[in-house]
């Protein structure tokens, strides 16, 4: 049985695109090449920040990606009617929820195990937190985990954040691609 490919699109939501409270420059650009990798893919699965109104998260960041509010909402531009499986995470008063593995709606090791997914392919924001700690994870756990890097944009609270995590994922097994080689 040939194992499956998944596309997972971690936090295009609109608190995250420019405009937002943590709006990141350059998150509309990635939009199209997200769409165009759909295509490519067995599986689409996203994340999203999906918080409380008090958490402790929010201790460290601005308020962001409140369940059902408009920020937490996927970025418009993206395709959604290909998506296969929504995720929620950080939706604890206590959860960071950095890594797609810690959504609470399913449980997305067991959702990719059932479906037979041997590749993960990682776009979306941001490559310093939830993309990096979504690839680390995915790598751990065995998955041929590939991080699409013009798919993909940091926050760079410290200049050099992002190229740190790139390095990082790279070290811990993480191969790193351009979507058109793909
Ligand atoms: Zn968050």
């Amino acid at each position: 049985m040939t194992m499956k490919k998944a596309l997972l699109i971690v936090d295009l939501q609109n608190d995250f695109s420019p405009g937002g409270s943590l709006g990141i420059k350059e998150g509309n650009q990635i939009v199209p090449i997200i769409n165009d990798l759909m295509d490519k893919m067995d599986l689409v699965i996203t994340t999203q920040d999906w918080h409380p109104e008090n958490s402790t998260h929010f201790e460290n960041w601005p308020v962001h990606c409140v369940a059902n509010t408009e920020g937490a909402k996927l970025n418009p531009g993206l395709n959604q009617e290909k998506i296969d499986q929504r995720t929620l995470k950080g939706t604890g008063s206590d959860d960071h929820g950095y890594s797609g593995f810690d959504a609470t709606n399913i449980s997305l090791k067991e959702y990719l195990e059932e479906q037979n997914v041997g590749s993960l392919y990682i776009v979306g924001l941001a490559t310093d937190y939830c993309v990096r700690a979504s690839a680390l994870d995915a790598c751990k756990l065995g998955y041929h985990t590939y991080v699409v890097t013009d798919a993909i944009a940091a926050v760079d609270l410290k200049e050099g954040d992002g190229r740190k995590a790139l390095d990082e994922m790279y070290k811990a097994g993480c191969l790193l691609v351009e979507s058109k080689d793909i």
